[in-house]
């Protein structure tokens, strides 16, 4: 009974952060890894994304974890910009998203 309830309860905050951020992904990666260092991404990274009329179609195969975000691709340790994430021609907007147990959820776009 109470997991039905907390699954009720998830619901209702997923729905809420999907009204504020207004972005929604399809299909929503339920986990993703780290193009630069292969590692499962756990808390914060970018996901490369195209802006569709109902939302994003992202491409988990260039997601990067936020660690590797900023050592490895941004310059001098800011948040990488799209074209150090994946080749802009395939992707028009980068995705700042953080893993949660219910997939990847979108915190904000960066076009
Ligand atoms: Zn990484």
């Amino acid at each position: 009974m109470w997991l039905r309830h907390a699954t009720g309860v998830a619901e209702s905050l997923l729905g809420l952060a999907a009204t504020r951020s207004g972005v929604t992904l399809h299909p929503t990666p339920t986990t993703l890894d780290c193009a630069a260092c292969g590692d499962t991404v756990t808390e914060a990274g970018y996901l490369p994304a195209v802006e569709r009329d109902d939302g994003y179609e992202p491409s988990p195969a260039d997601a990067v974890c936020g660690a590797c975000g900023f050592t490895a691709l941004g310059t001098a340790g800011c948040a990488p910009e799209l074209d150090d994430v994946t080749d802009p021609a395939t992707a028009d907007t980068l995705l700042y998203v953080r893993a949660t147990d219910d997939g990847v959820d979108v915190v904000r776009s960066k076009a």
